[in-house]
Order: structure tokens, then sequence, then C-alpha cells
């Protein structure tokens, strides 16, 4: 069974990497730091049917994981050195990254969404719960 976009993927997820509507790419998808606007001011598109819940986050803490904290262990300094001054130096920059990627990922996300047509009214999401 193939995927069929009801928007193009890379464009939906471009849009939403660079924290803009998915639909047209021009207003604001937050309107604080992981607050998503109800609606665009652009295009009035409803944003709010969008629900991310954890998978950004997740998704954030993989990847920093693998990309950041992997790397990271391979630095001799990292396990010669102090921990008093290796851990608040690591730790500082790990949350920088961390929060600095989530919002992005966040709007990724629901790019992503928004190319799928996954909505909180999808009847596909509460499969799982009507099975119990
Ligand atoms: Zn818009």
């Amino acid at each position: 069974m193939a995927t069929e976009f009801a928007h193009p993927l890379f464009r939906s997820v471009g849009r939403g990497l660079a924290q803009k509507c998915p639909a047209c790419g021009q207003g604001r998808l937050f309107g604080r730091y992981l607050k998503v606007e109800p609606n665009c001011r652009r295009c009035e598109h409803d944003l709010s049917v969008y629900r991310a819940d954890d998978g950004p986050a997740y998704l954030t803490i993989l990847l920093v994981g693998h990309l950041v904290v992997a790397p990271l262990l391979l630095f001799p300094v990292v396990w010669e050195a102090s921990p008093l001054v290796v851990l608040p130096i690591v730790l500082g920059w790990l949350t920088l990254v961390t929060l600095t990627v989530l919002p992005r990922i966040k709007g990724g996300w629901i790019g992503l969404m928004y190319s799928l047509q996954v909505t909180d009214r999808d009847d596909r999401l509460h499969a799982a719960d009507a099975a119990d």
C-alpha cells in the first residue's frame, strides 16, 4: 500500500522546519516557543488540528543522543578531565542544542502531519484504541 500525500511532503516538512505554516509557508507556526498558533495569520489554515503530542520530543532525544552525545564520547577529554568541569559544559551545550532543535523538529513533525492529512479527527489515529 503506497502512502499518499495530500500535499507535497518535502515542501510541507521544510516549511515546518522553518517554523512556518505548512500550508502557505508565510505565517508563523508558533505563537510562543512551542505553542502552535490556532490559525495561520496569513492563510487562516486551522493549525490546531495537528497535535504533535510527544513525537517531536522523542525524535529530538533520538537525534541529539545519536548525533551529539555519542560522537562526544569519542573525545578523550570528556573522560579524562574533571567531571566538575566537563559536566557543566557538556550539559549546558546539550541543553542549548536540544532547546534549539526541538521547535524545528516539532515544526517538521506538524508539516509531516499536514502532508499526510493526519489530524486529531483522523480515525486512523484512534484505531488502536478501538481494538482494546
Ligand atoms: Zn498559512
